[in-house]
């Protein structure tokens, strides 16, 4: 008899079906609330309307997070209809490809050790021409004697590592299929923090390669990021746009007009159900939200993948009114 175990494919390492995957990554800060749950339903629908398959990976690189939040983020996401391919990915059982990545960088003498503090960075002289708030390159350029006394100087605190961006570049454009052509800053961002952690843009760009991924949508605020990680994917032989192509959706703002929070009142599904609402009405909430249901109107998310239309998308944030719509 044949060992389904075995037969089903190892996590991430998915048969292509040649046309990639999207991807849903949550950070397992705490449950979902219904800002992620709707980038979460819109990543669904942009990966499955086009045929591709639908990974998810628990971005669990923090240790101090709560352990147990991915398991309930999963749950959430099912609760609602969301479904992927495989099993879920954690971010921490993929460190050697990381370590792997930032060896390969630093090879080719695209790396460097950084001493400064946040404060030492905001009190440095910015560098000519350098978008604001960009690292200001005080350690790029140290000789190796430099470098040992300044690692000597900082201890007990070890140096982080940053990838030495272009000479001269300061930002990149890419096509984004919500927000069009979009423009973006890149500096000598870290790959790997002082504590040993390493950084969220090294890890997405490793594990969204290694997955297989080529569709990446995800909440807006998260926009600026993107040039850093094209630049990376180039630097490591990775595919880029348009290879891989990019979604940035709207957020949804709580009532005061800010980011929606855990402050703004029932916003995730344990508390919407103790309101007595639930998971269903969630998704025809979500789904009246993004023009593809009446309000109130019972939907599954089989029916919404019918309706999707990413060229009709509300381009902006939805505000979330305590009460509305339900
Ligand atoms: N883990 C990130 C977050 O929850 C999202 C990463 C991504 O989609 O690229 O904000």
């Amino acid at each position: 008899m044949e060992d389904q175990t075995s037969a089903r494919p190892a996590p991430g390492a998915h048969a292509p079906n040649g046309l990639g995957a999207g991807r849903y990554a949550p950070s397992p800060s705490g449950e979902l609330h219904l800002g992620n749950l709707r980038t979460a339903l819109l990543a669904w629908l942009f990966a499955r309307a086009s045929g591709r398959r639908f990974l998810m990976r628990i971005e669990d690189l923090d240790r101090a997070r709560d352990a147990g939040a991915g398991e309930r983020q999963l749950d959430d996401l099912a609760a609602i209809g969301i479904d992927w391919d495989g099993a879920a990915v954690l971010q921490t059982t993929r460190g050697a490809d990381h370590d792997a990545a930032i060896g390969r960088l630093a090879a080719a003498g695209l790396v460097y050790e950084c001493s400064c503090t946040r404060r030492d960075i905001l009190a440095a002289p910015s560098a000519p021409h350098a978008p604001p708030g960009a690292y200001p390159g005080t350690c790029r350029d140290r000789t190796d004697e430099e470098r040992a006394a300044a690692r000597a100087a900082i201890l007990p605190r070890k140096p982080a590592l940053r990838l030495r961006a272009p000479e001269g570049v300061h930002a990149l454009e890419f096509d984004d299929l919500v927000l069009g052509r979009t423009r973006g800053d890149i500096d000598d961002f870290v790959l790997r923090r002082g504590d040993g952690t390493v950084a969220y843009n090294l890890a997405v760009v490793v594990d969204d390669a290694a997955m297989g991924v080529n569709q990446v949508v995800r909440g807006d605020d998260l926009a600026s990021s993107t040039p850093r990680q094209i630049l990376l994917q180039r630097m490591l032989d990775l595919p880029s746009p348009p290879a891989v192509e990019y979604a940035h959706v709207p957020l949804v703002l709580g009532p005061s007009g800010a980011r929606l929070a855990k402050r703004d009142g029932a916003v995730t599904l344990a508390q919407l159900r103790d309101d007595r609402v639930g998971a269903g009405e969630v998704l025809s909430t979500l789904a009246a939200s993004l023009g593809l249901a009446a309000p109130g109107e019972p939907v599954t998310t089989a029916q919404l993948l019918d309706r999707f239309d990413a060229s009709t998308l509300p381009r902006e944030p939805w505000v979330w009114r305590v009460g509305a719509e339900r």
